[in-house]
């Protein structure tokens, strides 16, 4: 019994591990893509060059819900089998013989490729189809690989109507044109998994700039945006050098692009030479100070090598992709910010980390399954670990060595670690033990090692009360401590009495920095007397978070002055997500005495931001704020039920829970009722099938 047992479980393992990447290896692949936006149709042809290994007797390319009209293989028409997931192709392929496979297709794609906005005649409303690869695949709208481990070189020639631009991986090397439309060729010249093939196509300008080493960094942006393309991709130049540099490993591609687009799922995806953004990164200088790309920018930029270069074979080595990208992103980020910032930044992922161990869900950074905040950030964390522990001349040698090796090609932890250890001479079983296999962040070891910076030894101080705030007031007349510190001051003083409080708050008053006098917009809800008149000097900060908090406060604090703060803040708008403007709407609507003659027409302003020609982040704020008012017109009441579908998931689950409220309250239910039969064919098979859950 146990003998057969044996027998059969390295049956199936021998089974699953021979993958069709053993046998036939795809070399290239030459794709004419031709998007129908309108229609949100796909047509096109793609010409596969495959070399065999071993010799096997049918190849699959993977391809959802699509349909065929032709497939050859070597120039002749064949058979073949289409389930809707795989495309089969029966054939007695020989050992180190090259084949090409030529496929004529068509498909509606259901994810993957996202048709933004085409719906709206109206030309305020933004056009975009764009697509993302990673964890929706490929296979939606190109017969391709969903296995990461076969690398092609692919060309992309993509057909779209005239009056836009069309990005995609590698260098456009021309753009014909075809009636009223263009057709536009992209090249690259080497390998890459399927799910890093990308397309971003709307209307936009561009910047291009150039390395220190000459690749071009081309930066793309709507044409209404052309003043924010300075503080959105600031620092863009800085980064490419630092990594380059840092890294030490000419960067792999021909040229690197990055495309703003609407209602993106994720902050950012490192297509190869393509990162395609989140429009919500777009940003002036004011926003730049509380939101901005920097980060996202240098992330994305370090996949180009860790994640695009040398790619994992599989879940369980996500963190080499995730972990460095992280990393990578903090290093850039302290060249441009300084050391505080970086200790600070790992101090706060250090608090996230530890409190998810301690709630018992700690995760290894080899378990496929884990979350986010394991993958990226306790992955960054043992890489700062690792350099602590061997150095920096060797890390950056065994990184350099890693990437050479393995360029172009697949990874595994161990193929990592066994560079480390070859370059370094040490033994790593303990560092792989505690930091990659071990569920608990080992929170000891992290806390001492951040305690060599002077900030975080004096913040962790503040917070546990071994030192005395009271020697530490003449922080704030210094603008070279961080603010930080500042802040742990603040809140440390909210547990004395009220006159002493408000002594810390006048010091932070007078502080320079906007962060501090932001952290007093957030601590103070009810204002005493004595700060009115500081705290109203709030609404005049460089900052949109200030305002929106300082405007809030001040309007429920001082009824009587509402008039006042309303008039000095009417022509703020905030950021992209119209932060202020909705909050000044909304207040207006509950202040009766302003302006009420133009009651209506603040309404409708404030009411028409739940369509969604609007970017999700302003939709789902329209929606908050017209809760709060109880003032729902029919129109946001279906709008809800759109959103509920949006592909964003943050915001379909936050209209999901907001509609499962309303349908609590018989008189929603009852509005819905009545204009059920109005509704889209979409909107009634939804509200049927949530409201059977
Ligand atoms: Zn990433």
């Amino acid at each position: 019994m146990k003998q057969s047992f044996c027998f059969l479980f390295l049956f199936f393992t021998g089974f699953l591990y021979s993958q069709q990447t053993d046998f036939v290896d795809f070399k290239t692949g030459d794709a004419y893509v031709s998007i129908h936006p309108f229609s949100e149709e796909v047509s096109g042809k793609v010409r596969y060059t495959l070399e065999v290994k071993k010799s096997i007797d049918s190849v699959l390319l993977d391809a959802k819900n699509m349909s065929f009209t032709e497939i050859k293989l070597n120039d002749n028409i064949i058979p073949f089998k289409n389930d809707k997931k795989q495309l089969s192709i029966k054939h007695h392929f020989l050992a180190n013989k090259t084949y090409t496979i030529d496929i004529i297709y068509r498909v509606s794609p259901k994810k993957t490729m996202y048709f933004i906005g085409w719906e709206y005649p109206d030309p305020e409303v933004k056009k975009q189809v764009w697509t993302q690869g990673q964890g929706k695949d490929t296979s939606h709208w190109l017969p391709s690989f969903d296995d990461m481990n076969e690398k092609v070189t692919f060309d992309l020639h993509i057909r779209f109507p005239d009056g836009y631009s069309v990005i995609a991986n590698g260098k456009l090397t021309g753009v014909e044109n075809e009636l009223d439309h263009k057709i536009w060729h992209y090249d690259m010249k080497e390998p890459m998994s399927s799910y890093l093939l990308a397309i971003a196509a709307g209307e936009y300008d561009k910047k291009t700039i150039f390395s220190d080493s000459n690749i071009p960094i081309e930066l793309y942006y709507y044409p209404e945006d052309s003043l924010k393309t300075e503080p959105t991709y600031r620092y863009t130049k800085k980064i490419f050098d630092f990594l380059e540099k840092e890294i030490d490993v000419p960067y792999p591609w021909q040229n690197y692009k990055q495309v703003p687009v609407k209602d993106f799922l994720y902050a950012g995806m490192e297509n190869t030479t393509t990162t395609i953004f989140s429009d919500a990164y777009v940003v002036d200088s004011i926003s730049f100070i509380d939101k901005n790309y920097v980060n996202v920018n240098a992330h994305e930029l370090a996949h180009q090598w860790f994640g695009d270069l040398v790619t994992e074979e599989n879940g369980t080595h996500h963190w080499l992709q995730e972990g460095f990208a992280t990393y990578y992103a903090l290093l850039a980020e302290k060249e441009m910010f300084g050391d505080d910032y970086f200790y600070w930044k790992l101090y706060q992922t250090s608090q996230q980390l530890i409190a998810l161990s301690k709630s018992g869900k700690g995760e290894s950074l080899l378990d496929p399954k884990a979350s986010s905040l394991t993958f990226y950030e306790k992955g960054a964390w043992a890489l700062f670990m690792l350099r602590n522990k061997i150095g920096d001349e060797y890390f950056q040698e065994a990184v350099k060595a890693y990437l050479n090796t393995y360029k172009f090609k697949n990874v595994r932890t161990n193929h990592f670690i066994d560079v480390v250890e070859q370059v370094s001479g040490q033994n790593l079983d303990e560092f792989v033990e505690v930091w990659l296999q071990n569920k608990e962040f080992p929170e000891k070891e992290a806390l001492e090692k951040l305690k060599s910076s002077a900030l975080i030894k004096n913040i962790i101080a503040v917070k546990n009360n071994t030192t005395k705030i009271s020697n530490l007031k003449s922080i704030f007349s210094d603008e070279n401590i961080y603010h930080p510190l500042k802040t742990a001051v603040l809140q440390q003083s909210k547990n004395k009495s009220k006159e002493v409080t408000n002594e810390y708050y006048a010091l932070a008053f007078k502080d320079q920095d906007i962060k501090t006098r932001q952290e007093i917009s957030i601590l103070i809800d009810t204002i005493p007397n004595v700060l009115k008149k500081e705290f109203e000097t709030l609404l005049e900060d460089k900052s949109y978070v200030t305002v929106e908090n300082a405007l809030f406060k001040l309007w429920l604090n001082f009824p009587q002055d509402r008039t006042r703060y309303l008039d000095n803040t009417k022509k703020l708008y905030g950021f992209n997500d119209l932060n202020l403007r909705l909050l000044w709407l909304t207040l207006v609507l509950a202040t009766p005495e302003y302006d009420s003659n133009n009651t209506p027409v603040y309404y409708n302003e404030l009411s028409g931001y739940t369509s969604p020609k609007y970017h999700f982040e302003i939709r789902q704020n329209a929606f908050r704020f017209l809760y709060q008012l109880q003032a729902f017109t029919n129109q946001n009441l279906k709008d809800i039920l759109e959103a509920c579908q949006h592909p964003v998931w943050q915001f379909s689950k936050s209209s999901r829970q907001l509609l499962d409220t309303l349908l609590k309250e018989s008189i929603y239910r009852k509005r819905y009722d009545q204009f059920f039969s109005e509704l889209s064919e979409a909107d009634q098979i939804f509200f049927k099938k949530h409201l059977s859950k």
